[in-house]
């Protein structure tokens, strides 16, 4: 077919076109007519894979009869079930004498010779069949046949989200009965959805109903009012600093602005019902999608505009707009949740979280589970607009997401609330026994901290210590750096609480996926970038200014440790020794009489594990970061909900690096825990435990979790479970030896309450 330029053109405009489309069989419609023009053949038509039925149904043809748009195929029958079944392209010139040909009457396909198919595959799925077809005995050509394939794996994501949606009818796919993701925090919460969008990002603005419609218009009205002005203010700020051309933008905004058009449509939304923001963000993304449909590359730009321009009128509205509503069974619904949005909703009307985008190990999962809500992430397909006020129940423990639950679920689940109530209700009682296994071996459980509400849930699960307190939270709750004092009031209060035992403050951990919004790090790889100590040693203001506020903090206290994060060499460690030697002079001169903190490292980067003897010699402690080290050892993003099920504590390589840490910290005599949420997971808990860590530190809510099991235990039962698993080879064998060592000790329900539901 064509040249690569046009090409890529033609693939980006259809599957524009067909996304855009409101309704699914329009698009498909639409998605035959244009991939027939573009190849320049007779047929072009599109099966999709009924999941129940097992069947193929013609949805869209162009070129067979359209009579025959609705016939069903079993998924073992003719060309079309071929492709689907080898998950690969069939490119065949005379397709009549292929042997698994079957003629379908109804399609008068018997024209046509020429046959290419191909699968639409989306996570290891066959959702439909693409078939091109013409009347001449003549292979299509290579370019044919790859134009198909690339559009075929866009497609795919676009016909998994219509299913996914709702928007395919019912008769060719099943909505799903609940939508999947990870299970980041374990719980089960039944409520209603609040979907709260970031602040001036038109795409995430849900759907909403307009209580009162003149109100929205009114509003809408002063928003347009304000940003005009704004806008004009800008524009004469900054008369001598804008080249002319940058001058008329503003103009052309301002003019926007006047045009009726735009705000008329707006208007004429909110009269159906919408509220301003959805009807805003339904008509500015319109008319995105519009201008960057047009192929002249002046127009295209326009789309910048209207956007800039939609998201300043969003900014004006969102600051006129009432506040979030919150019921008091509120499951907060994102595309990505921040911990500033947890902050925004009152403690006790907050059940359950969901989010598009994250994962189990994403930080606002590691928050979440530190406050015990249910939360589910990385649910790709959530048409996560369409939920607000709408009835959810959230299963942390598999990673699913229930809208809309008929009587049967709910009551379903509403038992196994109730179970779990009464489960939590009985851990209480272990408050103040000793977590020991039944042959007598103790094991230190402590606490993992960041939001000062932690620290009191923490003393009253009888925690016994912080093995990890994040300092960054507080950093990330402010607009900007904290001054010395107010970290030392906020770390004072914590050592208070905890006195006399050790809180271990981890100093300053961003980077990565925790972001200052008033320190911001854009790099296109920032997991492997500027993160932890990096930036504290490259800032060592910062970090002074943190260590002597730690300190200060510990005056009269003593029970200060501190730890270093992302350390990957022994040249940090001892640069980062210098500096808190040089904070610990610098705040004894100033009068204060304190002692000298213990020092430790985090273990989580896979070359600190090749050093670990190195390491340890030079502090008095190591931490086992294992969220990072897995993310960093098995090479994947512990944000990115696609590789989700690639990310594996139980990976065996997770394993052996964890045992040679111990050996190697034991045998320069240097005590190690681990204060990654494997600590806190009772099934990976009992590992580490038999391994000879020191101490676990987890999150409050699972404390007594873990100690409920460790107490049911014997020291000698787990390390035959661990001589099971350490000579296994592959993670799903691993996981399901101690899921069937749980069950037989009768603990397997304890591991996953609602494993097993429909
Ligand atoms: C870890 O990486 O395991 C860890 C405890 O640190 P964080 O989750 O804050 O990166
Ligand atoms: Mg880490």
């Amino acid at each position: 077919m064509h040249a690569t330029g046009q090409m890529l053109n033609t693939l980006r405009r259809i599957v524009q076109e067909v996304s855009a489309a409101a309704d699914f069989n329009h698009s498909l419609a639409l998605l035959v007519e244009r991939v027939r023009e573009a190849l320049n053949t007779e047929v072009c038509s599109v099966y999709v894979f009924n999941r129940s039925t097992h069947q193929y149904v013609l949805m869209a043809t162009e070129g067979l009869h359209p009579q025959a748009i609705g016939i069903h195929i079993p998924y073992t029958q003719g060309l079309v079930g071929l492709v689907g079944s080898r998950e690969e392209p069939i490119n065949l010139d005379d397709a009549a004498s292929h042997p698994r040909y079957h003629y379908v009457k109804e399609t008068g396909e018997e024209r046509f010779q020429a046959f290419l198919g191909v699968p639409i595959v989306h996570h290891r799925q066959v959702k439909g069949v693409l078939v091109v077809q013409q009347q001449v005995k003549r292979r299509f050509s290579e370019a044919d046949e790859a134009f198909l394939v690339t559009l075929s794996a866009q497609l795919a994501a676009v016909m998994a989200h219509a299913e996914a949606t709702g928007k395919m009818s019912a008769a060719e796919a099943q909505p799903p009965l609940y939508f999947s993701g990870a299970g980041a925090a374990p719980g089960v919460a039944i409520g209603k959805a609040v979907v709260m969008s970031p602040k001036a990002q038109l795409e995430t603005v849900p759907d909403r109903h307009a209580d009162s419609i003149d109100t929205e218009i009114k509003a809408f009205q002063e928003a347009i009012q304000a940003t005009r002005e704004q806008l004009q203010e800008v524009s004469k700020r900054l008369f001598t600093e804008l080249r002319p051309e940058e001058h008329a933008l503003f103009d052309v905004y301002v003019q926007m602005l006047n045009d009726d058009t735009l705000g008329n449509e707006v208007i004429e939304k909110i009269k159906q019902g919408q509220w301003a923001q959805g009807a805003l963000r339904q008509v500015i993304l319109e008319y995105v999608q519009h201008f960057e449909m047009i192929e002249d590359s002046y127009l295209k730009e326009r789309a910048t505009d209207v956007r800039d321009l939609g998201t300043r009128v969003l900014a004006q509205l969102q600051s006129y707009t009432v506040k979030y509503d919150f019921p008091d069974n509120t499951i907060l619904v994102a595309e990505d949740i921040t911990p500033a949005m947890f902050a925004e909703v009152p403690e006790d009307k907050l059940r359950g979280l969901v989010s598009v985008r994250g994962s189990g190990n994403s930080h606002a999962a590691i928050l979440a589970r530190a406050r015990g809500i249910p939360t589910v992430m990385g649910m790709v397909d959530l048409p996560c607009k369409q939920l607000d006020g709408i009835t959810l129940i959230v299963d942390g423990y598999q990673g699913r997401l229930y809208t809309e639950p008929n009587s049967e679920i709910l009551a379903q689940y509403r038992r196994l609330a109730k179970e779990e109530q009464a489960m939590i209700r009985g851990f209480e009682s272990l408050k103040n026994l000793p977590s020991e296994t039944t042959d007598g071996h103790k094991l230190r459980l402590f606490v993992n901290t960041g939001l000062t509400t932690d620290s009191v849930r923490s003393r009253e699960r009888g925690a016994e210590g912080v093995g990890l307190y994040r300092t960054e939270v507080p950093f990330m709750m402010m607009d900007r750096f904290p001054s010395e004092q107010e970290q030392s009031d906020i770390y004072r209060q914590h050592l208070r609480t905890f006195a006399p035992d050790p809180v271990t403050m981890r100093t300053l951990d961003i980077g990565g996926d925790k972001s200052l919004n008033y320190f911001p790090i854009n790099e296109d790889n920032p997991f492997l970038g500027w993160r932890g100590i990096r930036v504290t040693l490259d800032h060592p203001e910062l970090f002074l200014q943190q260590v002597r506020a730690m300190l200060k903090a510990s005056l009269d206290l003593n029970n200060l440790h501190i730890m270093l994060p992302m350390i990957a060499s022994v040249t940090e460690v001892e640069e980062a020794g210098h500096l808190i030697f040089r904070a610990f002079r610098e705040v004894e001169e100033e009068g204060y009489q304190i002692q000298m903190p213990k020092v430790g490292v985090m273990v989580e980067v896979p070359a600190a594990v090749y050093q670990i003897k190195a390491l340890a010699k030079r502090v008095d402690f190591l931490s086992v970061g294992s969220n990072d080290l897995t993310q960093y050892l098995l090479a994947v993003d512990r944000n990115n909900p696609r590789v989700a099920d690639v990310y594996d504590s139980f990976h065996p390589s997770v394993l052996e690096a964890l045992d040679a840490i111990v050996r190697g910290a034991h045998e320069v005599c240097r005590p190690v825990s681990i204060c990654g949420e494997m600590a806190g997971n009772p099934a990976s808990a009992i590992i580490l435990m038999a391994m000879g860590y020191d101490m676990l530190s987890m999150n409050a809510t699972h404390l007594l979790w873990v100690k409920s099991v460790l107490r049911q235990v014997s020291l000698a039962w787990a390390q035959q479970l661990l001589a099971d698993i350490m000579v296994l080879d592959n993670a799903p064998l691993i996981r399901s030896t101690v899921e069937l060592a749980f069950e037989k000790a009768g603990l397997g329900r304890l591991l996953n309450p609602t494993k097993g539901l429909s």
